[in-house]
């Protein structure tokens, strides 16, 4: 079931995928001649922007090789990158499969796809290969580089006697395709990818976690911690500029420990004035900002830069010491404090915002009083507030869990809380002129524009469509509680 199919060097790998690409279009080719139409794919994401950015990589792929891609799950193709950070996710697929499994049976030549998070657990694979024997292909993280190759036997049929260059890692599950890696050691980032926005775009800086939260599943699913090369990830950002982006979001789990395991070490914050170097671009996000590996140097860095961003992203998850220590965080929350408060005090204009979780096991109603009291502190801009899921395999799944009922309760204060400091940190712009990048033309009144601020803070506007990948001044005029109703100013 597992393979462990690794090559370290990837400029063997990359030539390895062109060569499946190239056989892949002409497949596509021959079924556009034999069905006389195009034929086209469709990519469901889950998750986070790692997921985001995998998708990009993945429709890259398929539109290279000559695939309609369309956002209609009804296709020849149609592939979801799943997450699994909570069991809701998890189950929003297997709910979806249900109807998948329906176009399948009204078109017997549709090939079903599913890679992600979900599909590097063993039990998930298994049960797909039991109870959703119509997935035609199922693929891990680590091996994700190699879409092109499996594609390809998913359409040729696996045969060990093919005229190809490459024995493959697949091996055949009942009816599906299985593919997964343990673990990897390859970073191969220069296959096709489809930007979904011509002026952003995410670049992965690094791999993994290594942090091991005990409630979280993404260090087993997305293994160790790898930081990419600084000079690699310069390059892609230069030929995005070349290409007409002018805003990047550097992506890792823990953006503040990159580079500590290169040959020749750099700091995050040394990469990101590398980054600021490059002209051209303008605007540089980062996500996600471990509190435990936060420096002063970062700080500074924010502070001194024309071009990063003033939004941090600070994870709380629990307010309670007592409960941070039991998540396996490392930080308490007098420290968390004292630097999202200097954070505040070093950028004033920062928009800080957070992930909380609730219901964690052993969890009291004190604990989440600790957890409103740094909200009320902190004063954040936004929180995504979680209800904690129970994942297989985590330590946190054999603690004592909490009663439902409880949890809601609880979950209840921490999001009325949260609602009330983001709309008074929302209020505190009313009035001031501040550079939005166009980012699409607003989804319910084509009059308006859709722009964000450097804060993340969402702004709607009336503006022609030329606009849409440009910054452009912005009077914030009318808060609608998270967000403005603006006035372009020329
Ligand atoms: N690496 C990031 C960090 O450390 O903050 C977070 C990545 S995780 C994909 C995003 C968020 O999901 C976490 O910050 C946490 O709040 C939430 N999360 C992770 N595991 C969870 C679980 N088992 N139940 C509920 N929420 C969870
Ligand atoms: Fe999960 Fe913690 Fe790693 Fe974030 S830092 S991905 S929450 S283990």
């Amino acid at each position: 079931m597992i393979n462990n199919f690794e090559t370290r060097d990837n400029s063997e790998e990359i030539k390895r995928q062109y060569y499946y690409i190239d056989l892949l279009k002409e497949v596509v080719s021959h079924l556009k001649t034999s069905k006389n139409r195009d034929i086209t794919a469709c990519v469901e994401t889950f998750g986070c922007q790692m997921n985001a950015r995998d998708s990009e990589k993945i429709t890259g792929i398929l539109k290279s090789v000559g695939f309609e891609v369309i956002e209609d799950e009804n296709a020849d193709l149609t592939i979801y990158n799943t997450c699994s950070v909570r069991d809701n996710a998890n189950q929003k697929v297997y709910g979806r499969l249900g109807r998948l499994s329906t176009y399948k049976k009204q078109n017997p030549e549709m090939k079903v796809v599913l890679c992600g998070c979900m599909t590097q657990e063993e039990c998930v694979i298994d049960k797909l290969c039991k109870s959703y024997s119509f997935v035609d292909l199922i693929l891990g993280t680590h091996n994700l580089f190699r879409f092109a190759e499996y594609l390809y036997y998913v359409y040729v049929g696996i045969d060990r006697n093919l005229d190809t260059q490459y024995e493959s890692d697949i091996i055949v599950k009942g009816k599906t395709l299985v593919s997964r890696w343990e673990k990897t050691e390859i970073i191969c980032e220069k296959l096709p990818v489809d930007r979904k926005y011509f002026y952003k775009s995410g670049v992965n800086i690094m791999f993994g976690c290594n942090n091991f939260c005990t409630y979280c599943i993404v260090p087993y699913v997305r293994g160790r911690e790898r930081s990419r090369e600084a000079d690699e990830i310069i390059k892609e950002i230069e030929g995005l500029v070349k290409d007409g982006c002018i805003e990047i979001m550097l992506l890792g789990q823990n953006v503040n420990s990159y580079g500590k395991n290169l040959s020749e070490p750099i700091s995050f914050a040394e990469l990101l004035r590398r980054v600021e170097k490059i002209e051209g671009l303008e605007r540089i996000r980062f996500m996600t900002s471990h509190p435990k590996d936060l420096s002063d140097e970062l700080i500074q860095t924010i502070k001194e830069s024309k071009k990063i961003c003033h939004h941090i992203h600070l994870p709380l998850q629990s307010g309670s010491t007592r409960i941070l220590k039991s998540m396996n965080r490392v930080y308490d929350k007098e420290k968390y404090l004292e630097l999202a408060l200097k954070i505040r005090r070093e950028i004033p204009d920062i928009a800080i915002t957070t992930d909380i979780i609730v219901g964690f096991p052993g969890e009291t109603k004190e604990d989440v009083d600790d957890t409103i009291d740094v909200i009320r502190k902190v004063q954040y801009d936004n929180a995504f507030t979680f209800i904690y899921s129970m994942r297989t395999g985590t330590p946190a799944a054999s603690m004592e869990q909490l009663d439902e009922n409880f949890v809601k309760e609880q979950f209840d204060r921490v999001l009325e809380c949260v609602q009330e400091t983001a709309r008074e940190r929302v209020k505190l712009m009313q009035d001031q002129v501040l550079p939005a990048l166009v980012e699409e033309v607003n989804k319910q009144d084509p009059e308006y524009l859709t722009g964000r601020l450097s804060n993340n803070t969402i702004v709607h506007f009336k503006g022609s469509q030329d606009l849409i990948g440009k910054i452009v001044n912005v009077k914030c005029a009318e808060c609608k509680g998270f967000y403005y109703i603006g006035e372009m100013i020329e």
